[in-house]
């Protein structure tokens, strides 16, 4: 009786590839496409150059990711950017996302349509409210999209496969943000880890995967300075997670307050419409100690 097949051998053979186990001899010489220069950089940093570099970019339309573009850019990258619509409430994120990617001439930018509302669970996928005027606590609020980051990189990751990246980068973010696990570091360096044995790329052709945070330990203020010194033009971005029917935003949910906060700590205009008037006591999320408001943003 025939061995089965393992799935790694079945994978090699679906790509054309040959065997690495049981044809040593035979396996084709990687493609120079995996083989860029290696970056020294220790991940999660802003300082390397790697001009032409294809590295890729979870783009959600929000500040933090549009920060991010920017920076990746200003590093020499040429950036590949993935939005995902995944049935949020504040759809107008897309839009935001086309319209930062455009301004800023990116090599290449797709949309990934996958539906999480099938999954629910959260505020912005289900029918939950969305918290208005919150509290600081310690509890991660229902804005939290179960597993949001770890399905978002993935499907980063698999561009990275495509276009020839060893670089993925996200505008996660641990000191202004609503607590998201999935925002922290110790997942980013988990991820880093994963990538390399569930790629082709990793597993089979040496690729190291970074993932860069470069917004980690920045505070709101300090990544719209960030921004704004690279020419970046906020007002292109969105960040409500509540927009009203006629797209202003709310002005209220985490997401509002800690974007007016930052403004106006880096003593810079919001450019955003909001609804109505902004109250001070309507802004009163203090700083966590422990995740962006949006973990994409
Ligand atoms: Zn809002």
């Amino acid at each position: 009786m025939a061995r089965p097949e393992s799935t790694s051998w079945a994978l090699s053979k679906l790509h054309g590839l040959a065997d690495p186990v049981t044809d040593p001899d035979t396996v084709p010489a990687p493609s120079p496409l995996w083989f860029q220069p290696k970056i020294t950089v220790s991940s999660h940093s802003m300082e390397n150059t790697s001009q032409n570099t294809p590295a890729t970019i979870l783009l959600s339309g929000g500040l933090d990711s549009a920060t991010v573009l920017a920076i990746a850019q200003s590093q020499g990258y040429e950036c590949h950017c993935l939005t995902v619509d995944y049935g949020q409430r504040h759809r107008v994120e897309l839009d935001a996302a086309r319209r930062v990617a455009e301004a800023l001439g990116v090599a290449s930018h797709r949309t990934v349509t996958m539906d999480l509302r099938a999954i629910g669970g959260s505020a912005l996928t289900d029918a939950i409210d969305v918290p208005k005027d919150r509290e600081a606590d310690d509890e991660v609020p229902v804005t939290y999209v179960p597993a949001r980051n770890a399905v978002m990189l993935s499907l980063l990751l698999g561009l990275a496969e495509v276009v020839g990246a060893a670089d993925l980068f996200i505008g996660a973010n641990a000191v202004d943000y609503s607590g998201y696990p999935d925002c922290r570091p110790a997942f980013l360096e988990a991820f880093e880890n994963m990538a390399d044995l569930a790629t082709v790329a990793g597993a089979d052709k040496g690729v190291k995967f970074r993932v860069h945070a470069p917004l980690i330990d920045l505070t709101k203020a300090e990544i719209i300075r960030t921004g704004t010194d690279l020419g970046l033009d906020y007002g292109l971005t969105w960040s409500c997670y509540d927009p009203t029917p006629s797209n202003l935003a709310c002005g209220h949910c985490d997401s509002c307050t800690l974007r007016h906060r930052g403004f106006e700590e880096a003593g810079i205009p919001d450019p955003t419409k909001y609804a109505g008037t902004l109250e001070s006591p309507s802004l009163i999320v203090s700083r966590r100690n422990s995740s962006s408001a949006d973990p994409q943003d």
